[in-house]
């Protein structure tokens, strides 16, 4: 499968499908400190919109997987390797996915930079979930930890998530990752709590830097999101970094044998995912894990990377 990854275990969605509408060299309007896909390359760090990769075969990939009507997966997530809304089709394979599989929920992880465009706006109306971020308020905060491209500001990104309270009739789940030392100044974290009482997400979720980032920045502890949470004081907050999923709760495929190292590439292909996360989603002992991972390793495909004391698999 070219553009389509997974299912993963996800913290936030449970099990999803990703869709990537960016080619492999990552496009995106931002180049965060923490990304996990790693820096954007100064020709792709762009605000253009255009058909990035051909919306036909995405078609087809979604096609192949979804006409099985016993393939389920609790979203299908448009994501990956950069702003997934600067494919000017998003929409229409949304929309694709919504007609092929009504039963199945479509969710956009974005990172705000569009959304006060109208036509990304009217877009949305084919997504039943919507998880934009917001890091900084300040202009010289997110410059520093999103690293824009040329043009794009805060206030465009607050404006657009304006837009999108007052448009958008699904779920919103807004997300802000901490970088250490960078957006979690109390100066900081004060403007974006205002933001969060006035936006009222259906969720407002806090991160940190958990995986192997883009640029060497360090996450803050569970107690330092805990503290702001408790300063921010919003009634619907999760800190999705420190908890897994519990994978009973979750209508998954149990994967077969002889598709264990199939889907781990498939996990892994991405962006790295923690060991535990990987032996959960694939229902495997320590030991199981270990053994299908010095295969991998040997066959060069998979790395084990240390990143704050955790063991992460990266794609080789
Ligand atoms: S974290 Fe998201 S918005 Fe930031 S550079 Fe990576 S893909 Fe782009």
């Amino acid at each position: 499968m070219k553009y389509l990854f997974g299912p993963v275990l996800s913290r936030r969605l449970g099990l999803s499908l990703g869709v990537d509408l960016l080619p492999p060299q990552k496009v995106c309007s931002m180049d965060c400190l923490y990304c996990e896909c790693g820096k954007t390359d100064r020709k792709y760090l762009t605000m253009e919109r255009r058909e990035w990769v051909p919306t036909d075969g995405v078609k087809r990939e979604l096609e192949d997987l979804l006409r099985d009507e016993s393939f389920y997966v609790d979203y299908v997530t448009l994501s990956g390797n950069g702003e997934p809304t600067l494919h000017t089709k998003f929409g229409e394979i949304a929309r694709f996915v919504k007609e092929l599989r009504p039963d199945l929920k479509v969710a956009l992880l974005t990172n705000a930079s569009t959304l006060h465009m109208e036509e990304v706006l009217r877009d949305l109306r084919w997504f039943d979930l919507v998880s934009p971020s917001l890091d900084a308020v300040s202009e010289e905060v997110f410059k520093r930890v999103n690293h824009p491209a040329r043009g794009l500001t805060a206030k465009k990104v607050l404006e657009g998530l304006q837009k999108l309270k007052d448009h958008f009739g699904g779920e919103i789940w807004l997300e802000t990752l901490f970088v250490k030392g960078v957006n979690d100044t109390p100066e900081e974290v004060e403007k974006i709590g205002e933001w969060v009482h006035r936006l009222k997400p259906d969720r407002w979720q806090l991160n940190t830097v958990v995986r192997p980032p883009a640029y060497n920045v360090r996450g803050l502890s569970e107690e330092e999101l805990l503290d702001i949470a408790k300063r921010v004081g919003y009634p619907k907050t999760d800190i999705v970094c420190y908890n897994y999923l519990r994978l009973e709760d979750i209508k998954g495929v149990p994967s077969r044998a002889g598709e264990v190292e199939k889907r781990l590439l498939e996990m892994v292909k991405r962006r790295p995912s923690p060991l535990e996360e990987v032996k959960r989603a694939l229902k495997l002992t320590d030991e199981g894990l270990e053994e299908v991972l010095e295969k991998l390793q040997r066959e060069g495909k998979v790395k084990v990377e240390t990143f704050e004391g955790k063991r992460y698999v990266v794609s080789a």
